[in-house]
């Protein structure tokens, strides 16, 4: 029998890290874990209790509520993948609005938030058989995971990729300046943080995916998770 391994994705914002992500899991039979919705969850729980506002965060009060922070994810079959709850609330489209994008990598960057949900995706990758995607999974949370990713594109081209899911999901607002100016705002903050900054593996792969299609991204993928099988 095959042996099951940890795949660990890890990049920019908008590389696509999740579609090839749900693609793998599904072609392997693993789990997928978006981790990024979970600090996204974080961040909406500061929005709707004001712990977030006029761009600062108010990182006292937060960490002084983690405790009250349940994240969890349930398989949605008719979807193909899992949705994130906070406590009990089913809120995979409410976090990936402007609004959550704007905070999200000011929570990310709490030594505290992040150590919880370490935690919980280091529980979640204990019987391997699972694909994680985010910033810092390939070198803190699973660092001897079989095989990592790292995916990267330029700036331009993932804001037109983040653009254009928006308006697809019916946001008439955002200009695509507001997307391109979020997205280097997320690297900045992302890789100049003093924790776990966004930074490649040395023994990841970089898969810079400017220039490929979906499908020619993810048999290249699969080829090298084949080679790890
Ligand atoms: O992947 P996504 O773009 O949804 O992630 C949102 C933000 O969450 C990132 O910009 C980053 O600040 C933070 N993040 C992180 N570590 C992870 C995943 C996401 O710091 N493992």
């Amino acid at each position: 029998m095959e042996s099951k391994i940890i795949v660990a994705i890890d990049g920019f914002s908008s590389t696509g890290k999740s579609t090839v992500a749900k693609q793998l899991a599904k072609h392997l039979g693993y789990i997928y874990v978006d981790t990024g919705a979970m600090y996204r969850t974080v961040a909406l729980y500061a929005l709707q209790n004001g712990y977030a506002k006029d761009g600062k965060v108010q990182e006292k009060l937060l960490i002084a509520n983690l405790a009250n922070i349940h994240i969890s994810f349930q398989y949605n079959p008719s979807l193909g993948f899992s949705e994130v709850y906070l406590n009990t609330v089913n809120v995979e489209t409410e976090i990936r609005g402007m609004e959550v994008s704007s905070y999200v990598s000011k929570v990310a960057a709490i030594s505290a938030v992040r150590q919880k949900l370490v935690a919980l995706q280091q529980q979640m990758g204990e019987s391997k058989g699972i694909v994680m995607d985010g910033r810092d999974i390939g070198t803190v949370v699973f660092p001897n995971a079989e095989l990592k990713l790292f995916m990267t594109a330029s700036a331009e081209t993932r804001a037109q990729r983040r653009y254009d899911e928006l308006k697809q999901k019916g946001d008439t607002t955002v200009t695509f300046d507001e997307v391109y100016n979020n997205v280097v705002e997320r690297d900045h903050i992302d890789t100049t943080r003093k924790d776990s900054p966004l930074v490649m593996a040395d023994d990841a792969v970089e898969v810079d995916n400017s220039n490929l299609s979906r499908e020619e991204q993810f048999t290249y993928i699969l080829s090298l998770v084949k080679a790890k099988l």
